[in-house]
């Protein structure tokens, strides 16, 4: 969210809120102008708090005085009291307006304000429910039924001792990768060593007869998506420090998101082989960063390795089953599977696959499943070698087919007792991501990808109920000439003062098919400057706004280039989804940006981008001379050395 926006929002200057988020002890980065919708909520809920308190006190002041003037008024009435109410994660509207007893149109004006448009039934999120809420005085309670709360949790039956589920995380080109395909190669659990060519995300490797679960993803990834769904996907994390090159930013980093997870650390210092290499110095640095091992006076395990000659690996395998023994670590072997997604993509033969790893219970072929708000049933399943099996236990790694769709790296899924149930359940849960929220509103409309995209918003209103469809798949199925078409609302009667309101918020336009508009209406409009029109046949109506469309779209945009890359390294690969390491040579990269990749001079595929991120941040562009780390689907397998050319749209200049 934009801190003018809040500032707006709230009648506040920004810099007011730049104070009022320091005194809180929010660090919003000084220069920023846009913080996190959870943070911006964060503030706005406390400043809500704080002035409803001041309101309470004001009153109770008042109360006071009036009490103690002498017997001029008869009876003083009771302080008020602050009415505590329940919200569920997703409200109707008309519910809330009857839990906060106050006419939904009130109410929704009220959301209209704040530039949501949600009619009588549709939903709303519980943070937008709360800031009006909290505007009217109430004071709110969050009604959390998460799919952990839909779902009962199965008893913990049959606790048994379970594998260890690892992630490498540390500095790049400090050897994670190597680290992980040595083992792979050596240790494999499954099948022949070294059988594995495929990368499911996971492998689980064998030593003296323990199971280990290495995660094949970067582990910033994965600590990323612990933190975003809440689902603990790694136990112990094996930080990789070269040798030769010591603690490093990404380093320290590193560090910091396993300390924040309460997830144990073990360091491996690798490249011990390498000219240049430094154990003591390593270890060094290591106690200034909180990670002083034995020598230093601490407690931290550092195993000192070379993924390249596979010195101290057999070591390290054993501290990891050591620390193992010390987390306790264990899961019920029987019941319906729970666990997380850690890889999904879509495979042009077989459809949608994901990856997943059972935390608990056993996994089965045939079970009904749900992920996110898709649900499906197993219908084949692999090991990570690529042996079919037919189930799965507690920190083992399976890809699977069956779903509908690929999903989220992170989230968590749940078997459920029938597939019928698993249907309602995605039912549920589907509907609540369309609950209506003032934060997801914000963050979808200041977008650039919007900003250039031109947009025509509309507010319909017509005679009777049944010519609703028509008019508006008539107006859907236009030739949109690249404008965005947004039914702002569509509604049943005669064109009134609301919706005047709801046109001059969404900067739209009024179209009235066989209806009236109210005198007020007439008046509000004219002074608000919105358009107001009238049809008594369909096709004038469409006609009218495919001329408007054509007119919007006379702006052509062409293609130029805008940023230069080359592409440093490949954390990830994927058929589809992969993520890069690229150096800025010339020019800024921004989300916009459409990539060209280029090898040896040739053109050879293009890019989406879909993340970047500088370190562990997401943001919004890359300067000339910086690194960056970008999530890209694109259309070929993305190699080093290969050149990439950001391509962004301008308007043609006539
Ligand atoms: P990552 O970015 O952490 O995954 O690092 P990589 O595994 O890609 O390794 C980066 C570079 O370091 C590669 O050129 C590896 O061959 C090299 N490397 C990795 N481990 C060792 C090691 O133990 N000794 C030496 N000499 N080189 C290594």
């Amino acid at each position: 969210m934009k801190i003018s926006e809040m500032a707006k929002k709230l009648g506040m200057k920004p810099a007011e809120i730049r104070a009022k988020a320091e005194a809180l002890n929010i660090d919003i980065g000084r220069k920023s102008r846009t913080i996190k919708d959870s943070i911006a909520l964060e503030i706005i809920n406390k400043i809500e708090a704080a002035r409803l308190a001041a309101r309470q006190e004001k009153a109770a002041e008042e109360i006071k005085k009036e009490k103690a003037k002498p017997r001029k008024v008869k009876k003083i009435k009771e302080k008020p009291e602050v009415q505590k109410i329940e919200i569920p994660e997703v409200i109707m509207v008309k519910d809330l307006a009857s839990k906060l007893n106050i006419p939904v149109t009130t109410l929704i004006t009220e959301l209209m304000k704040n530039g949501i448009f949600a009619t009588i039934n549709e939903n709303i999120d519980y943070e937008t429910a709360a800031i009006i809420a909290q505007d009217l005085g109430f004071e709110t309670i969050k009604k959390i039924e998460k799919a952990e709360e839909l779902i009962p949790a199965e008893g913990e039956k049959d606790l048994r001792p379970r594998p260890p589920v690892v992630t490498l995380l540390g500095h790049v080109d400090h050897g994670k990768t190597t680290l992980l395909d040595y083992i792979r190669k050596t240790s494999v659990a499954a099948g022949e060593a070294g059988g594995i060519t495929q990368h499911l995300g996971a492998y689980q490797a064998k030593v003296k007869n323990r199971i280990i679960t290495f995660l094949d993803t970067p582990g910033h990834q994965a600590f990323s998506a612990m933190r975003e769904h809440g689902a603990k996907i790694t136990d112990i994390a094996v930080l990789v420090v070269a040798a030769d090159d010591g603690v490093k930013a990404q380093t320290k980093e590193a560090i910091n998101h396993a300390k924040r997870a309460g997830v144990p650390i073990i360091v491996a210092i690798n490249k011990i082989d390498a000219p240049g290499a430094d154990v003591n110095q390593v270890k060094k640095q290591l106690a200034q960063v909180g990670l002083a091992t034995e020598d230093w006076g601490g407690s931290t395990v550092a195993v000192p390795i070379s993924a390249k000659t596979g010195q101290g690996i057999a070591d390290l395998l054993e501290m990891i089953v050591l620390s193992t023994d010390m987390e306790k670590l264990t899961a019920p072997y029987i019941g319906q599977a729970r666990g997380v997604v850690i890889e999904s993509h879509l495979d042009k033969k077989i459809g949608p696959v994901a990856t997943l790893l059972v935390k608990r219970g056993q996994l089965k072929v045939g079970d009904p499943i749900l992920i996110e708000e898709e649900a499906g049933k197993i219908r084949l399943m692999e090991n990570y070698v690529g042996e079919k099996v037919k189930s799965a236990q507690p920190s083992e790694p399976v890809r699977i087919v069956g779903l509908g769709k690929v999903v989220n790296f992170g989230q968590p899924f749940y078997v459920v007792g029938s597939q019928k149930e698993a249907k309602m359940l995605a039912e549920e849960l589907k509907r609540k991501k369309q609950a209506k929220s003032l934060v997801k509103y914000r963050t979808e409309t200041g977008t650039e990808e919007e900003e250039i995209k031109p947009t025509l918003n509309l507010v319909i209103k017509v005679d009777v109920a049944g010519s609703l469809p028509a008019v508006r798949s008539s107006i859907l199925a236009l030739d949109s000439y690249g404008v965005v078409v947004n039914i702002i609302y569509a509604g049943v009667g005669e064109i009134n003062d609301s919706d005047v309101l709801m046109a001059k918020a969404g900067r739209g336009q009024i179209f009235g098919f066989k209806v009236g508009v109210a005198a007020g209406a007439k008046k509000l409009a004219s002074e608000e400057k919105i358009l107001i029109k009238t049809y008594d046949i369909i096709y004038e109506l469409i006609d009218e706004i495919k001329k408007l469309l054509k007119e919007m779209a006379v702006e052509e945009y062409e293609e130029v280039e805008k940023s230069k890359g080359r592409v440093l390294a490949i954390f990830r690969h994927g058929k589809t989804q992969q993520i890069i390491g690229v150096k800025i040579t010339k020019g800024k990269l921004g989300p916009e940006q459409k990539l060209r990749i280029e090898r040896q001079g040739k053109e050879v595929g293009e890019a989406k981008i879909e993340s970047i991120k500088i370190g562990q941040e997401e943001v919004k562009s890359v300067e000339e001379g910086e690194e960056c780390g970008l999530g890209v689907g694109a259309n070929v397998s993305l190699e080093i050395g290969d050149k990439v050319v950001g391509i962004g749209r301008e308007k043609v200049k006539r």
